[in-house]
């Protein structure tokens, strides 16, 4: 039972791999922040290790399912930028080169109880130019019994290279309905406070299970939500004071950056969803006055620019634009409503 919450495609595509005895030796699973790219990399570990023989693996039972899902099993390695400082006391941005020669050099080795060993890079895009470097030669002559799980939410920032010599797969947003029902389901929420984190999470499995544990991060997210209402009327200096704040988040958190720009963006398609009049759709609906509001100042046009400055701005930071010069032009192309 691979039991994932949604994407079904890829999972059809990674078990019917499995069956015929055809799975690449890399894959890159490609999605926002939230969407399921670890737990179907953890599942995929457990799926090709699985020793189960009466059930379809992962049968989630046997001693190397249970390993892996404990995060025991000594093949699979989980490989990310550190947390904390390094040693030259700031926090890390990149994952140590050391650590990506390290993999290389291991992955030459058998594994050491299961039948594959699995690196899983939690952003491959926290590996540095050097270190794909040095990993390209393992991916283009691949030891036969490793497979290698590239995830990552900006492939825009991968070299051609590395994207060429894997197998892609896209995780997409679950439509409302499928993540609401499967909140109801596994997590015993009711019915409304399903459909209001189905929709607030932009359809992100992991995204929504959070803010069901964690009340004060749908609080934060209320703030926040604030924040950009009170932007949308202010003036250009202080919308540059919080484009400032942004880019300067964005060097150390480029997800949290990310982020709110969804954000941005979830507001202002409601903007334009309620402008044309479909209300029903809204993704914030506490905030329906606010932005029932904004679509009645402006003409649909000019709520569609601001929906398409953002994107802008999402697209730019993608290609290492500088953060500040996207977030400046994404605050001068919202137009201003008092
Ligand atoms: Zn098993």
């Amino acid at each position: 039972m691979w039991d994932i919450i949604g994407h079904e495609e890829a999972v059809a595509i990674l078990e019917r791999a499995l069956r015929q005895g055809r799975l690449s030796h890399a894959y890159l699973l490609v999605g926002p922040v939230g969407i399921g790219k670890m737990p179907l990399a953890l599942k995929l570990a457990q799926a090709v290790n699985c020793t189960s023989t009466g059930n379809e693996p992962p049968c989630g039972a046997c001693g190397q399912c249970d390993r892996v899902a404990r995060g025991l099993h000594p093949d699979v390695q989980v490989v990310r930028v550190p947390a904390g400082r390094g040693p030259d006391g700031k926090t890390w941005t990149v994952v140590p080169i050391e650590r990506v020669r390290e993999v290389v050099r291991d992955s030459s080795l058998k594994p050491f109880e299961g039948k594959f060993r699995i690196y899983i890079f939690d952003g491959i895009e926290g590996v540095s130019e050097e270190g794909a470097n040095t990993l390209l030669k393992t991916l283009e002559e691949p030891p036969a019994q490793v497979i290698f799980v590239l995830l990552a939410a900006e492939p825009g920032r991968l070299l051609p290279t590395i994207l060429s010599r894997c197998q892609r797969i896209e995780l997409r947003p679950l439509p409302w309905p499928v993540l609401a029902s499967e909140l109801e389901r596994r997590h015993g929420l009711d019915a409304h406070k399903a459909t209001e984190l189905a929709r607030v999470s932009g359809g992100r499995p992991g995204i929504a299970i959070q803010m069901a544990a964690q009340p004060e991060l749908a609080q934060a997210l209320g703030e926040k939500l604030q924040t950009i209402e009170r932007l949308v009327g202010a003036g250009v200096e202080e919308r540059f004071a919080y484009a400032s704040g942004l880019a300067g988040q964005f060097s150390r958190d480029r997800d949290g950056v990310r982020r709110e720009l969804d954000l941005w963006k979830a507001w202002w398609r409601d903007v334009v969803l309620v402008g044309q009049g479909l209300s029903d759709s809204v993704v914030h609906l506490s905030r329906h006055d606010a932005i029932a509001a904004t679509a009645k100042a402006l003409t649909p046009a000019q709520a569609s620019a601001a929906l398409a400055a953002v994107f802008a701005a999402l697209e730019h930071l993608d290609r290492n634009v500088s953060a500040r010069l996207a977030l400046e032009h994404m605050m001068l192309a919202i137009p201003r409503v008092r």
